[in-house]
């Protein structure tokens, strides 16, 4: 059995059955069987089954939110918003089935035109940080291009999808489309990673991880796309609206406890208004509430496991220059509290590893020239923020800085409208908006021939 912890308490939440690689081959056989009546699914119907379960997730999501609180360690307020955009998902890709349109070419003898074929079973990895949000950016679009998906959720918190095969099953989702297995990366995800009928991989997870999953996958040719790590810059120009740019900062890095891989985990600051800044940024994290997950009003939780502590921990010893100390509960629970180190070399672990967790590292810069050399100088491109009045200095750093996601003036990088996903070692592919699409399908060119 797996035993599920609560990373607020330390306590079992749950205990599940634990997978092991005969699961794994018993879901691909059981999504196998499943895939031919699933993509010949007339596709208006598809996507009404799709809006059933975008319904289904919509009415169950309190009960989705509070598993999550508690298996996550995030804030309920976070987890019902999560809960939101999965519905969210469901819903856009539910249009899609009717919208996967093909081209006619103009070629001699004959007319070509291209269809989208769906790629058959695809196994879908997915890590502990946003469980179910991930795993929704990958579900939705494979269903909705007629693929059937075998989930492997982290063995931390396995809850959340496994209720969602409950729901979907519920929900008229027809047998063997849906298949959960809860069980160890190591085994379960390897398996399903070197399974001949498994297609394509979507996996969201460490660099490290993942190349080693791109190199398995080669044994098949299978597809891949990778959502990785990051080291996400926060620019704030000399002329920024300091205010702005300096109170949403702290969530910017600290929301789900910094253990997002679009954290702006690296705050570069034009050293003309470093103080200023400095001091700002003081007042915003010290507003910073954190503890229970489960109350209304908390904006960061626990992390994940005692080994995640341990992990930031060791960033954060004699030598880091801590500037500010947030405030987080003592006694049972994985508690770190929001910690910003300033200044720091660019040259140094702070900046250059992912630390996963409540710190900050702020660089200061002299100028734009050096705000985009810094911004680059690492081996991440996720995501980033620029913070400026000045809006031709915005779009030609937005366009010079090598991240997939960028915002100005803003620190989000999500929507599920728009697509999402990193340049460098964060990652290829693009999940969410309608460009996640290519990465479950097949283009097929045919040619008929009209010529007597
Ligand atoms: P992992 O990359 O190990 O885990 C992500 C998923 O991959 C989990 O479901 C895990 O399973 C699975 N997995 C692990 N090993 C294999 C394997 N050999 N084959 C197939 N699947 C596998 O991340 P960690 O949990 O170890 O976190 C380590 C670091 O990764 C973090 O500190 C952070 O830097 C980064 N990370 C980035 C994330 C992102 O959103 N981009 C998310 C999570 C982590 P299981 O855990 O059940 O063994």
């Amino acid at each position: 059995m797996i035993e599920v912890i609560e990373p607020a308490t330390e306590e079992v939440l749950a205990e599940v059955p634990r997978a092991g690689a005969d699961d794994v081959d018993a879901a691909v056989s059981r999504a196998r069987e499943a895939f031919p009546a699933w993509r010949a699914i007339a596709p208006a119907e598809r996507a009404a089954r799709l809006h059933s379960l975008a319904d289904a997730l919509a009415a169950g999501q309190e009960e989705l939110a509070r598993l999550e609180a508690r298996n996550a360690g995030k804030p309920i307020c976070d987890a019902r918003g999560e809960m939101d955009m999965v519905a969210a998902t469901f819903r856009y890709y539910a249009g899609a089935p009717e919208r996967l349109l093909g081209e006619t070419i103009p070629v001699a003898g004959g007319q070509a035109l291209t269809v989208r074929e769906p790629l058959g079973v695809v196994g879908l990895i997915v890590p502990w940080n946003f469980p179910l949000l991930i795993a929704s950016w990958k579900l939705a679009p494979a269903l909705a291009a007629g693929n059937t998906v075998v989930l492997k959720p982290a063995e931390l918190t396995p809850l959340t999808a496994l209720k969602f095969e409950q729901i979907a099953a519920a929900a008229g989702i027809p047998d063997g489309v849906v298949n959960v297995v809860a069980g160890p990366g190591s085994v379960v995800g390897q398996r399903l990673v070197e399974h001949p009928d498994v297609a394509k991989i979507a996996f969201t997870g460490s660099t490290e991880v993942g190349r080693s999953i791109a190199a398995a996958a080669a044994q098949t040719i299978k597809r891949v796309t990778l959502e990785l790590g990051g080291k996400s810059p926060n620019l704030v120009f000399g002329d920024a609206d300091l205010e702005a740019a300096a109170s949403s900062a702290p969530m910017a890095v600290f929301g789900n406890a910094g253990q997002d891989c679009c954290a702006r985990s690296r705050i570069l600051v034009q050293e003309s208004v470093l103080d200023q800044f400095m001091s700002l940024l003081e007042h915003a994290v010290a507003s910073v509430r954190v503890g229970d997950p489960l109350q209304d009003d908390t904006q960061m939780g626990p992390l994940i496991s005692e080994g995640r502590r341990e992990a930031v921990a060791s960033f954060v010893n004699g030598d880091a220059p801590i500037a500010i100390r947030g405030h987080a509960p003592e006694g049972p629970g994985y508690w770190f509290p929001p910690t910003v180190l300033c200044p720091v070399d660019p040259a140094s672990r702070l900046a250059r590893e992912e630390i996963f967790g409540p710190v900050a590292a702020v660089i200061p810069f002299s100028d734009e020239e050096e705000a985009i050399r810094l911004a680059n100088d690492t081996i991440y491109g996720l995501s980033g923020s620029i913070w400026t009045r000045d809006g031709a200095r915005a779009l030609r750093v937005a366009r010079a800085i090598d991240t997939g996601v960028l915002s100005i003036n803003s620190n989000t990088s999500v929507r599920v409208a728009t697509p999402f996903g990193g340049f460098k070692q964060s990652g290829y592919g693009r999940e969410l908006g309608p460009h996640a699409l290519d990465a479950y399908t097949e283009v097929k060119s045919i040619y008929y021939a009209t010529d007597g």
